[in-house]
C-alpha cells in the first residue's frame, strides 16, 4: 500500500508554500506513480533547489504518461483529491448470496418470486413495505444483505445509454434487476447505484407487454436485440427468479427479434429446462483468464463460462462473447488471442451471433470508488485520459492498436457473427461496425 502520509510530509518538506490545490495534484501525481512503479517519492521527485510546481508537475506528468504526455490536452489529465474511504473496502470473503432482509412490496407480496425468495432463505428477516424509501445498507459493499422485491412501474423498455459521440448499436435494455453479487473491480455500480441492495422486478410480464408493437433500430444486426444485462447481470440470479421461464417461451414465439442473456455466470439451469431458441443469445462477457483471476471476484473461470457456452449451445441456444473491458497489460495479445481461441474451441463458430469488443472505460467517479474499494488495483495504473463524451479512456492510439489487432483475428475465429466495438467514436475501427 501507498503510503499518502509520506507522500504528504515530503512534499510538505520539498516545497512547503505550495497552496492545497497545487499540492493535491502533486500528491495525487505522486500515488499514481509510486502506485504502479513503487519507490518512493524522493525517486521521482528529487528534492531541488530552485523547484518550482510547474516544473514539478510537468516533470511528474510526463512519467505518469510516459506515451500521452506529449499529445494530449492539459485538461485531459484527471487529478482529483486522493480521498480514499478504508469503510469502503470490498468484502472479498467468499460467501453465499443469502440476504439477511428481505423488503416484499405490499401489492408483489403475493406474487410467485415473493414465494420462492420466502422458500429459499427461510432465516432471512422479511418485512412488507410500500417503496425503497428505508431499504438498503449504508454501504456499497454489504448491498447482498438487502433484497428488495418490488413492482416495477417506469423503466420498462429504453435505447442502450451509448454515451455522446458514438455509433450505438442499437441495443434496447428491459432492466430486469438493478445490483450483482459479483464484484468486478470496474463495475460502474459501484459508484453509480444508490441503493445499496439487490432489487427485483415481481412484474416481468408488464416488461414484456412493451415489446409488441415498440419501435426498434436493429444497427448493424439482422434483427433488433433486446437485452437485460444493464444493472446486473442477467442469470446470476436465475435460479431465484426464474426470469428465463418468462423471457425464452415469450421470445420464442417473436422470431422477428433477438434476446441476449449478458452473464459472467454460469446459472444456465433454468435456460436448459426451456429447451433452447434460436432467437435467445447467451452472451458471456469474457476476458484473458489471468484478469478474471484477478479482477473479476467471485466470478466463474473461463473455462467454466465456455463449459457454461457449450451447454447453452448443445441445448439450441446461440452465444455471443463480449471482450470487455479489454485492459493492455504486458502480454496482451497472446493472452486475448488465447481466450479468443479457447473460446473458438468450446463452441461452434455458426453458433457465435456476435462478438463485441471494448477496452476499459469508465466515469471519471468511478475512479475515486475503485480507488477505496480496492486500493491494491492494477486497473487504474494505464493512462486513462479524459475523453470527448466524459469518460476516461486510454489514448486513441493505443485502442486503435487493440482493436487493430483483436477485430481482424475474431472476425477470422467466427466469420459468421457480427463483430463490433462498444462505445467508440466511429472511425476508430475501420475494420468494423463501431456501436
Ligand atoms: S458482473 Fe457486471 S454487474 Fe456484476 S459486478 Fe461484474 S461488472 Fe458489475
Amino acid at each position: 500500500m501507498v503510503d499518502i502520509q509520506e507522500i504528504s510530509a515530503y512534499l510538505e518538506q520539498t516545497l512547503p508554500a505550495l497552496g492545497i490545490n497545487k499540492k493535491r495534484e502533486l500528491l495525487r501525481l505522486l500515488f499514481e506513480i509510486i502506485k504502479r512503479d513503487g519507490a518512493c517519492a524522493g525517486r521521482w521527485l528529487p528534492a531541488e533547489k530552485n523547484m518550482t510546481f510547474e516544473r514539478a508537475k510537468s516533470h511528474l506528468l510526463r512519467l505518469r504518461y510516459p506515451h500521452s504526455y506529449a499529445s494530449a490536452p492539459k485538461n485531459a489529465f484527471y487529478l482529483p483529491k486522493l480521498e480514499m474511504d478504508p469503510a469502503q473496502r470490498a468484502d472479498l470473503t467468499p460467501r453465499p448470496f443469502y440476504p439477511k432482509h428481505i423488503y416484499i412490496e405490499a401489492s408483489v407480496q403475493d406474487s410467485a418470486l415473493t414465494q420462492r425468495a420466502r422458500q429459499t432463505f427461510p432465516q432471512a428477516d422479511f418485512q412488507v413495505c410500500s417503496g425503497k424509501e428505508k431499504v438498503g445498507s449504508a454501504r456499497f459493499s454489504r448491498r447482498t444483505e438487502t433484497l428488495l422485491i418490488h413492482r416495477e412501474k417506469y423503466d420498462f423498455l429504453k435505447p442502450c445509454p451509448c454515451s455522446a459521440g458514438n455509433a450505438g448499436c442499437g441495443y434496447n435494455l428491459i432492466n430486469l434487476g438493478f445490483g450483482c453479487r459479483f464484484e468486478c473491480e470496474y463495475c460502474f455500480l459501484q459508484q453509480y447505484q444508490n441503493l445499496h441492495a439487490i432489487l427485483l422486478p415481481a412484474n416481468v410480464q408488464d416488461f414484456l407487454d412493451k415489446i409488441d408493437g415498440a419501435h426498434f433500430n436493429r444497427g448493424p444486426f439482422d434483427r433488433p436485440r433486446i437485452g437485460s444485462g444493464e444493472f446486473t447481470d442477467s442469470l446470476v440470479f436465475d435460479e431465484l427468479t426464474q426470469y428465463s421461464a418468462q423471457l425464452v417461451p415469450f421470445f420464442r414465439t417473436r422470431a422477428h427479434l433477438q434476446f441476449e442473456f449478458k452473464t459472467k455466470s454460469t446459472c444456465i439451469e433454468g435456460l436448459l429446462a426451456q429447451g433452447g431458441a434460436e432467437n435467445v443469445v447467451v452472451g458471456w462477457s469474457v476476458n484473458a483468464p489471468a484478469f478474471i483471476e484477478k479482477v473479476e471476484h467471485f466470478t466463474p473461470s473461463l473455462a467454466q463460462r465456455l463449459q457454461a457456452a457449450a451447454q447453452v449451445v448443445y441445448a439450441g441456444y446461440r452465444v455471443g462473447f463480449h471482450f470487455d473491458p479489454v485492459v493492455p497489460f504486458e502480454g496482451w495479445k497472446n493472452a486475448y488471442a488465447q481466450a479468443a481461441c479457447q473460446i473458438a474451441d468450446a463452441v461452434p463458430a455458426e453458433k457465435v451471433a456476435w462478438v463485441s469488443v471494448g477496452l476499459l472505460r469508465f466515469s471519471r467517479e468511478l475512479k475515486k470508488a475503485v480507488e477505496s474499494r480496492f486500493p491494491e488495483n492494477t486497473i487504474l495504473d494505464g493512462e486513462f485520459l479524459l475523453e470527448f463524451d466524459g469518460k476516461m479512456r486510454y489514448p486513441e492510439v493505443l485502442r486503435q492498436e487493440v482493436y487493430a489487432y483483436l477485430v481482424p483475428l475474431l472476425q477470422k475465429l467466427f466469420p459468421k457473427a457480427v463483430v463490433y466495438v462498444c462505445m467508440e467514436k466511429p472511425h476508430i475501427c475501420p475494420a468494423c461496425f463501431a456501436g
